[in-house]
């Protein structure tokens, strides 16, 4: 059994999200194979040298499901970009490239975090292209402390001005590029996140059917999708 999460936009001021997923990592994770975290599962990292006691209580979790035998993957969302080596290496996790092309079931599935489909989102498409360009990444990792703080608050303050965790303001996928990336990765299956509109959506790839699974964010509720001998099962739980 797999299992895939995104978007728990993990923070201290949550203790109902946080316990939530702590509850899966000592529960249904353990029986699972792999774990799949598709981007945003913090709400805001600045660097691994600048962990909170209670970001390194996480890593610590995810250590221990690591070591009982359960494969942890993390990809980076928009929000957590800037989790590195260091924290992979601590917690047991593997970092994946977004897309990164996976089989689950025999099949081969596309997983992203889902912000780069979101192209018609243009102030945001550049700001991404700036921020995750090496070169910046490499000045935004040697900033002292202070500045990577400040630049910090200044993001999280301009994105809660905008209220980007309700789905109704995060602009979503750009319907074309949807068969177009899945025709480039050769995939019937994709899975993302970001879009916080948790759906399975079929669609017509070339001449073939195609099914694109979007995660759900973690908020009123939580949301996993399973994927086991049954096949692709999307569901939300209480926290
Ligand atoms: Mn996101």
């Amino acid at each position: 059994m797999i299992l895939l999460i995104s978007d728990l936009h993990l923070q201290e001021e949550r203790p109902d999200i946080t316990r939530a997923f702590l509850d899966l990592l000592a529960g249904r994770s353990r029986s699972a194979e792999s774990l799949y975290i598709l981007g945003d599962f913090f709400e805001a990292w600045i660097g691994d040298d600048a962990m909170t006691p209670y970001q390194t209580s996480i890593c610590q979790a995810l250590r221990e499901l690591s070591d009982s035998g359960t494969n942890i993957f993390l990809m980076h969302g928009n929000r957590d970009f800037m989790l590195g080596k260091a924290f992979c290496k601590a917690a047991g996790c593997t970092l994946l490239q977004d897309p990164c092309l996976v089989i689950l079931n025999d099949e081969p599935v596309l997983l992203m975090h889902g912000d780069s489909l979101c192209t018609r989102d243009e102030a945001y498409m550049r700001l991404r292209r700036y921020l995750r360009n090496p070169v910046s990444l490499w000045i935004l990792r040697h900033l002292p402390l202070g500045a990577r703080q400040r630049l910090a608050r200044k993001l999280r303050s301009e994105s809660r001005a905008q209220t980007r965790m309700k789905a109704n303001d995060i602009i979503d996928v750009t319907p074309e590029e949807i068969p177009r990336i899945m025709q480039e990765y050769g995939v019937r299956t994709l899975v993302h996140g970001h879009t916080h509109r948790p759906a399975i959506h079929k669609l017509q790839v070339g001449s073939e059917a195609a099914r694109r699974i979007v995660l759900g964010d973690w908020d009123s509720q939580g949301w996993a999708l399973q994927v086991d001998e049954q096949g692709f099962h999307l569901a939300a739980f209480d926290l």
